[in-house]
């Protein structure tokens, strides 16, 4: 069979989403791609947090758990630090190269109040300084904690990167969908335009237009109510052999557009892994060369 050429036709890409439709590619590979974007591919997240000072009303794991979920810009970082399996720590002494320094140090001068929360004050994520510019929440509007008068928080953050996998902290992409593309054929021998179809489709791919059926297979989802409501049964609703959309929505750590380069890395790196596993059993040519 001929190689099929891999095209993929943009739609959308900015910093939070690419969506786009690829042609050529195996739906094994494309899927692959899906799941290494939420579970494989490498962001920066806080894994250690010490606490010097913390009297507010809040635990130090609470206030600890709300900072981890913090995306944390990583693109300049994946070039900067150790993966994961490079950095190891006893919890006392963290080296550079793999642990970026952030700290959130807040203070409200006064009277703690006896009781009841009139005077609470919410801190942000634009309260959290990093010693690394290009390590730093990618929002400044993330709540963390809630603070009084008198009260303080005085924590030390150490971020280092990670996969989904290991926590959804770590997870570069949020959102990560694969659908197929729909291919509608209508019989018009047996369609007389009666419109059943296009009352029932939620999105809009039927529409009666001056009496007749209008087919938009772009906007189908594959929902299947045409089908059931046609009573001529002229409707053939299948799907595009090697074609796909991808949808990858960013936690904003990374660029969509980087999440998606750096899955596709990550497969073709195991695929590599695989092959030269199953050369070296002497299953591949160069193994039967040099037997
Ligand atoms: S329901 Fe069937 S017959 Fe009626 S417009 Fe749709 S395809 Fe044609
Ligand atoms: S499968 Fe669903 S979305 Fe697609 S044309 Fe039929 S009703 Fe509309």
């Amino acid at each position: 069979m001929p190689k099929q050429a891999v095209e993929i036709e943009v739609k959308e890409l900015t910093r939070e989403r690419f969506s786009g439709r690829i042609k050529g590619a195996p739906l094994p590979v494309v899927n692959a791609i899906r799941r290494v974007a939420q579970s494989e591919v490498l962001t920066m997240a806080a894994d250690y947090i010490i606490f010097y000072d913390n009297n507010t009303v809040l635990y130090d794991e609470y206030i600890a758990h709300r900072i981890a979920m913090i995306p944390l810009t990583s693109d300049a970082a994946l070039e900067k630090y150790k993966r994961p399996e490079e950095c190891v720590t006893d919890g006392s002494r963290f080296d550079e190269d793999c642990y970026a320094t952030l700290r959130l140090v807040v203070e409200r001068p006064g009277e703690t109040p006896l009781s009841g929360l009139t005077e609470v004050e919410i801190i942000y994520s634009d309260s959290i300084v990093s010693e690394d510019p290009d390590v730093r929440p990618v929002s400044g509007k993330i709540p963390v904690a809630v603070i009084s008068p008198g009260q303080r928080i005085h924590a030390e953050i150490k971020a280092r990167l990670g996969r989904g996998r290991e926590h959804a902290k770590w997870q570069a992409a949020t959102v990560s969908v694969l659908t197929y593309v729909a291919d509608i054929r209508i019989d018009w021998e047996h369609c007389d335009s009666c419109g059943d179809c296009a009352a029932v489709c939620p999105t809009g791919a039927l529409k009666i237009v001056k009496g007749k059926l209008k087919v938009d297979s772009e906007k189908c989802n594959l929902c299947r109510q045409c089908l059931r409501a046609c009573p001529a049964g002229a409707i053939r609703l299948s799907w595009r052999d090697n074609e796909y959309n991808l949808m990858i929505e960013s936690s904003g750590a990374l660029h969509a557009g980087r999440i998606l380069y750096e899955a596709a890395k990550e497969v073709r790196s195991k695929l590599l892994t695989l092959l030269n596993t199953v050369n070296t059993l002497g299953g591949g040519t160069e193994g039967s060369r040099s037997g």
